[in-house]
């Protein structure tokens, strides 16, 4: 007889991604990706996306307009400052993290003259502190912020922030990648200029169309000398729109795949949506810190968690000790938090029961790895049903 093969630690079969973008696609979404695309100038796809641009609007709670890009969330953002900002005009962007720095690094790339507020990663920014820098500056015409800033996993009161922003009569433009579809954004209630997404975030698909939303009352503000623009010249986008014509050859694959995505959200209802999503953020938050993890942000997102490991324990080791033998993908920090702390993304289709999975995880990897505790799936269970 020969001798078996000794056993493996590995204990999964297939990888899962709790990766805050790109997320777990749903079976349904890669269905719908798997089909031969047509051609995009025949009434089989221009159908398909009136509809999509038509759910979009439903998502996003406008009655404006929401146009698709060929392009990764990035995009997005640097369409909003090339189609917003006239030359001479100045912007005020909100950097708490990675993201907040990108929309200072287009403006730098534009030549668009920013004023910036800075915060500690991990914490909110007041809408007093964005009243105070405009009260300060009538220069500044718009402003750039993230609802939820990813790297640090922290939440932004945009509600609070359109309340100023409109009161002073500036324009409000919101990174919402890992917002919309997980937090709410009505975007004409609380009178949001522009909201940005894209495709591999909330709205469960793979990576490759970003979205502009345009509040009604914004339509006419993309018009006239603006920065240059060719690609992300949003005039062009808008032109075809209503017959179900982009400018240029569309993500088609990916077009069916964001409007399977939405066909989910409708059933599921919008509602529903953001509440299984604040149901998913406090389970993971209280299933983490019941084994000893600390959470980094003062103002977390329901979109992705960040975790700082117990004392004693290395996070770079958590997080490949999550890959390597649970096949689990999580994210590591970025920058100054590379190595520091793990981010564990649940945006998307997830559910009660990824999070037992991913907490499951975590807790055999604390053991694993010198700070053994248990307790993490009750208590996440107890703070769903609380949620
Ligand atoms: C993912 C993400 C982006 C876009 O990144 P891309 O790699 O260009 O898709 C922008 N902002 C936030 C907050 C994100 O999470």
């Amino acid at each position: 007889m020969t001798v078996p093969p000794a056993v493996s630690a590995k204990t999964s079969t297939r990888p899962r991604l709790f990766t805050p973008g790109p997320v777990e696609i749903p079976v349904r979404i890669l269905r719908a990706l798997s089909q031969v695309p047509p051609h995009h100038r025949t009434e089989i796809f221009r159908a398909a996306y009136r509809k999509v641009s038509e759910d979009l609007k439903w998502l996003h709670e406008t009655q404006g307009e929401v146009l698709m890009l060929a392009a990764s969330g990035t995009g997005a953002m640097e369409a909003c400052v090339v189609n917003l900002m006239a030359p001479g005009e100045k912007a005020l962007v909100v950097v708490g993290g990675k993201f907040g720095e990108r929309w200072a690094s287009l403006c730098k790339a534009y030549g668009v003259p920013y004023e910036a507020i800075t915060v500690e990663w991990g914490h909110a920014v007041a809408p007093a502190e964005i009243d105070a820098a405009l009260a300060a500056d009538p220069a500044i015409t718009t402003v750039f912020a993230q609802q939820s800033e990813t790297s640090t996993a922290t939440f932004y009161d945009i509600e609070g922030f359109a309340k100023v922003t409109r009161a002073r009569g500036r324009r409000l433009v919101v990174d919402a990648i890992t917002g919309v579809g997980v937090h709410p954004l009505p975007q004409d209630a609380w009178g949001v200029d522009v909201v940005v997404t894209g495709s591999q975030k909330g709205l469960m698909s793979p990576p490759g169309i970003a979205t502009v939303s345009l509040a009604p009352w914004v339509l006419e503000a993309i018009e006239g000398q603006k920065l240059p623009r060719f690609y992300f010249d949003l005039r062009k986008a808008r032109k075809g729109l209503p017959e179900g014509e982009s400018a240029f050859t569309p993500a088609v694959s990916l077009v069916f795949a964001v409007g399977e995505a939405l066909d989910m959200m409708k059933e599921e209802g919008l509602a529903q949506v953001h509440r299984r999503h604040a149901r998913l953020g406090a389970a993971v938050r209280a299933g983490a810190q019941a084994i000893g993890f600390t959470l980094f942000s003062k103002s977390p997102a329901n979109s992705v968690t960040a975790l700082l490991p117990p004392a004693g324990v290395d996070a770079g080791a958590v997080v490949k000790r999550l890959r390597v033998t649970h096949g689990i993908v999580v994210a590591g920090g970025q920058d100054h938090m590379k190595g520091k702390m793990l981010r564990i993304g649940h945006m998307g289709s997830y559910d009660l029961s990824d999070i037992y999975v991913v907490l499951g995880a975590l807790e055999e990897c604390v053991g694993a790895l010198g700070a053994p505790a248990t307790g993490a799936i009750d208590a996440a269970r107890r703070a769903w049903e609380a949620a």
